[in-house]
């Protein structure tokens, strides 16, 4: 039996309904950019994440660059974010022509690392920027203490953890934006790209209400430079109706989570040549991947094909650290000086988690993961 990585179908498939009524409301209203559909869902986020202020905007990409405009900043500054991310966090700050610092994550959270990060902060630091990596939540609490200290402000990238919490409070809600990803792959998935930012501030709001469309107030007179970052009517209209389910798609995630857990923690060499993934006390891990580590020079390619060769899905995020990336080789930092990034890159592999997984399929990679370590790879 194939096993996925991924799966949209099943759960749109679901849905198809409810998906054509909205589509068809939209289609009559004429109205495809911004409008009351984009103004209802962003009520409706507003209300479920407990924000002042939630923006629908054209991706994750654009909501992490919105966020750095809205807060000025630009050449001669400095931002902090993980090496171990997704290319999008890092390129956004290079895009405002800030120059991005990586600072190294744990291992235990894949999350950045808050005293690795507050060794890197200049008089240059203008924000740093945490990534709710996998679906759990950074230290928030402790970055947040330290960013008050010395005056940095804070944005979430919370792409790929719509739904989390830290302390029962919403990541996106914890700092001072938050931005999130509806890629169609992420915990909340749209039909093409879309994206939200959010923020309690109620000046940054309106100003990056402004920015989101060319900076105009009003229609054609632009006080600041802005751009498109506007949400289509057609994206919001439908991630309205999955928005309901949101957390009932994380809590099938999350049993996929503990029980992959309960079965590979009883195979031999838990913990030094298989290492799981944790979820921190006091936080609401959304599971939006489920990501082994093997250390050992060729083991996770190994372990990859060997999944592979049983028609089981897997994928490396991310196989390379950002200061190692080519285009930010003048940034000028190194392996030696971001160590666990550089590690993790070599080692971690994720498997199949969609809340659509059924048992069998679990079964399957249950135990195709065992066979591997039974066989001593
Ligand atoms: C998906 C993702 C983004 C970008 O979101 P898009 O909607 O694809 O632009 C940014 N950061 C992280 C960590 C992501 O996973």
């Amino acid at each position: 039996m194939a096993v996925p990585l991924f799966d949209i179908k099943p759960q749109n498939n679901a849905l198809a309904a409810d998906l054509q009524a909205a589509f068809a409301r939209v289609l009559a209203s004429g109205q495809f950019i911004l409008g009351p559909e984009v103004q209802g869902f962003e009520r409706q986020c507003a209300e479920y994440l407990g924000v002042r202020h939630a923006l629908g905007i054209s991706s994750g990409t654009d909501a992490i660059l919105l966020a750095l405009m809205a807060l000025e900043i630009g050449p001669g500054d400095e931002v902090i974010c993980p090496s171990f991310t997704f290319f999008a966090t890092a390129g956004c700050v290079a895009r405002t022509g800030a120059k991005p610092v990586f600072c190294d994550v744990r291992a235990d959270t894949f999350n950045l690392d808050v005293a690795d990060a507050a060794r890197r902060i200049t008089p240059r630091t203008k924000a740093i920027m945490p990534v709710h990596l996998y679906g759990q939540a950074a230290d928030m609490a402790a970055l947040n203490e330290l960013t008050h200290k010395h005056g940095v402000k804070v944005i979430e990238d919370a792409c790929q953890a719509v739904g989390g919490t830290q302390g029962g409070r919403h990541v996106g809600s914890l700092s001072d934006f938050g931005a999130f990803s509806f890629f169609p792959t992420k915990n909340l998935g749209a039909f093409g790209d879309a994206g939200l930012l959010t923020t309690n501030d109620d000046a940054l709001a309106e100003r990056a209400t402004l920015l989101r469309n060319h900076g105009a107030h009003p229609k054609y007179f632009h006080k600041f430079v802005g751009g498109n970052f506007r949400l289509d009517a057609v994206q919001a209209a439908l991630l309205a109706v999955k928005l309901p389910l949101l957390d009932g798609f994380a809590q099938r995630r999350a049993s996929n989570a503990t029980r992959y857990t309960e079965h590979f923690s009883k195979l031999p060499g838990v913990g030094t040549k298989l290492i799981l993934p944790t979820a921190q006390p006091g936080n609401g891990h959304t599971w939006n991947q489920y990501t082994l580590r093997l250390p050992g020079s060729g083991r996770r390619e190994a372990l990859r094909e060997w999944l592979a060769s049983r028609q089981i899905g897997t994928e490396i995020y991310y196989p390379v650290p950002l200061h190692a990336q080519a285009c930010f080789a003048s940034v000028g930092q190194t392996d030696a000086d971001l160590p666990v990034s550089a590690r993790l890159a070599g080692e971690v592999l994720s498997i199949p988690i969609f809340p659509e997984l059924t048992r069998a399929q679990q079964d399957e990679v249950i135990a195709a993961v065992s066979e591997f370590v039974a066989a001593g790879k």
